[in-house]
């Protein structure tokens, strides 16, 4: 054993994982299976696994595939723009395939553990909002990826499909619509994460918990990774040949400590979130949907309000908001201190820019911060008018870390709201950023991964790939027979169609 600055080498691995949520886990199992020789290692820093954002109830559990989500079709121009509606739509495919590709392997031994189906209905409230639904329906409905989408204005036919948001509702005093389609799901990404972490240990993968990575430098053509127990304070320093950052609102913070030139100027905002949560049985008895409304006037797109049905470790509960709150916190578990010790000189124009050209943000999450339990009621009521504070509890969210991307002088820097691929130009270190639509895409975030950093083996892994994803290369949005066959494949292998 050698030495190193006191800390003990503990040797090389091929690929090193950071963190121990549903990104880290679901690029091991793409790895196990692509090349079952590499060695593994996943480093976290709390004593399980998806404790952070891919914890269930610090996310809303939505497989976003913008059959419900409006912010995802917004309007320009007086036009509805479906374009990103379409790839989130592609995307979310990839995810059932490999889903399904991996129970029927027997890698995710209990799909319904981790997946539901639960139908996605959009709600309108006002005429204008009802105008704009229905040239959203009217669009979409066109593609066979929104298959049998459904709109009604008509009351009988609301207070039907959505009972509990009918209750106390005063009809004639504003009018309401919805657009819905039954084959929406709700998704646990923590019992996802935990299912595919047992498989990847039983292949090989050595998970160490309460391990966090607290250095991460350059060394030749390996990285050498510092990595402090922090139960006993003892470090270790592993070298690896290549790096992924699934640290979720550390992410940033780590590609900048290993110097990644990608990230130079980023900077991360983070903002946090509450929901109000009933597990009164009657209530969720009459309500067997998640309702997706539209954003208030300068709120992040990801604090669009809904109600949700949630199925939790075979539970079932109700879960309502985000409500946008603030903290310097990375992390739920990070420190007051995170955001402070992210600002640098080369990120402080991004923050300057933010705040200067962000003043609706600001105010949205100033009233929100301010908004006590009552104020919160009163936001449920618009969903459920007949909604009392005696059933529902107020439960805090997971952190989502915004990245805010550097612009060429004389602009500042711009708030991203979407899932972003960070990798070093020689394909050794990658990492993921932001949030929405996040873990519902994981698996094309890592397949887009492969391609950037392990290119030259794209063509080797392709039969491997094509096992995975059937429609890997194939557009979906164009090819109807292709989405119907593994439409179907996917309902059946999950247990979707019950
Ligand atoms: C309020 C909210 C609602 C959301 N709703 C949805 C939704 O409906 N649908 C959807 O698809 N997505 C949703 N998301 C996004 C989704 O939760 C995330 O995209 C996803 O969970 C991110 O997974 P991850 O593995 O990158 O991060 P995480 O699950 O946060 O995991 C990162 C892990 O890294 C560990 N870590 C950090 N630093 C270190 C270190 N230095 N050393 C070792 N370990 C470290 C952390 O402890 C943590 O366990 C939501 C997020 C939030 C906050």
């Amino acid at each position: 054993m050698s030495e190193e600055h006191g800390n003990n080498v503990s040797g090389e691995v091929d690929v090193l994982l950071i963190g121990a949520g549903i990104m880290s886990a679901t690029l091991s199992a793409m790895l196990r299976e692509l090349e079952p020789d590499w060695s593994q290692t996943i480093f976290e820093r709390l004593d399980g696994p998806a404790q952070e954002s891919s914890f269930p109830l610090n996310n809303a559990g939505t497989g976003h595939s913008a059959l419900c989500e409006l912010n995802y079709t917004p309007e320009k121009n007086g036009r509805i723009d479906v374009s990103k509606a379409m790839t989130i739509n592609e995307k979310f495919q990839l995810s059932r395939q490999f889903w399904s590709h991996q129970t029927e392997k027997g890698s995710l031994p209990d799909p319904s553990a981790f997946i539901n189906p639960v139908p996605h209905v959009s709600f309108a409230q006002g005429e204008d909002q009802i105008d704009y639904l229905r040239r959203r329906y009217e669009n979409l409905s066109a593609n066979h990826m929104f298959p049998e989408m459904k709109f009604t204005q008509d009351q009988a036919e609301f207070s039907e499909k959505l009972p509990l948001m009918a209750q106390g509702r005063d009809f004639g005093k504003e009018p309401v619509a919805i657009s819905w389609i039954d084959e929406g799901t709700d998704i646990d990404y923590g019992a996802l994460t935990r299912q595919f972490l047992d498989s990847s240990v039983a292949e090989g993968t050595q998970v160490r918990y309460g391990h966090e990575v607290v250095g991460l430098k350059r060394d030749g053509a390996l990285w050498k990774v510092t990595v402090r127990n922090v139960h006993t304070g003892d470090k270790q320093v592993v070298r690896a040949r290549f790096v992924f950052v699934g640290a979720g609102g550390y992410a940033l913070d780590i590609l900048r400590m290993a110097g990644v030139p990608e990230v130079r100027g980023y900077a991360g905002f983070p903002i946090s979130g509450m929901w109000l949560r009933t597990t009164n049985q009657e209530l969720v008895a009459q309500h067997k949907a998640k309702v997706y409304g539209k954003a208030k006037v300068g709120a992040p797109p990801m604090s669009v309000p809904h109600l949700d049905l949630r199925v939790i470790d075979g539970e079932e509960s109700l879960l309502f908001g985000p409500y946008g709150g603030w903290s310097p916190k990375f992390l739920k578990k990070g420190s007051y201190l995170d955001l402070f010790k992210s600002i640098r000189p080369d990120n402080i124009p991004s923050y300057l820019g933010v705040a200067a050209t962000n003043f609706g943000l600001v105010k949205y999450l100033v009233s929100e911060v301010f908004k006590d339990f009552d104020g919160r009621l009163e936001a449920l009521r618009e969903y459920f008018p007949a909604a009392e504070g005696k059933d529902w509890d107020t439960v805090v969210a997971g952190q989502r870390v915004q990245v805010i991307k550097p612009a060429p002088a004389p602009s500042f820097g711009s708030l991203e709201f979407g899932t972003a691929l960070v990798n070093d130009q020689a394909g050794t270190i990658a990492g993921i950023l932001g949030a929405s639509p996040g873990a519902s895409i994981t698996p094309s975030a890592m397949l887009e991964l492969l391609e950037r950093c392990f290119g030259e083996r794209m063509i080797e892994w392709g039969d491997k790939l094509h096992e995975m994803f059937p429609t890997y290369g194939v557009s979906l949005k164009h090819d109807a027979a292709a989405f119907q066959k593994q439409w179907e494949w996917t309902q059946k292998v999950l247990k979707l169609d019950a």
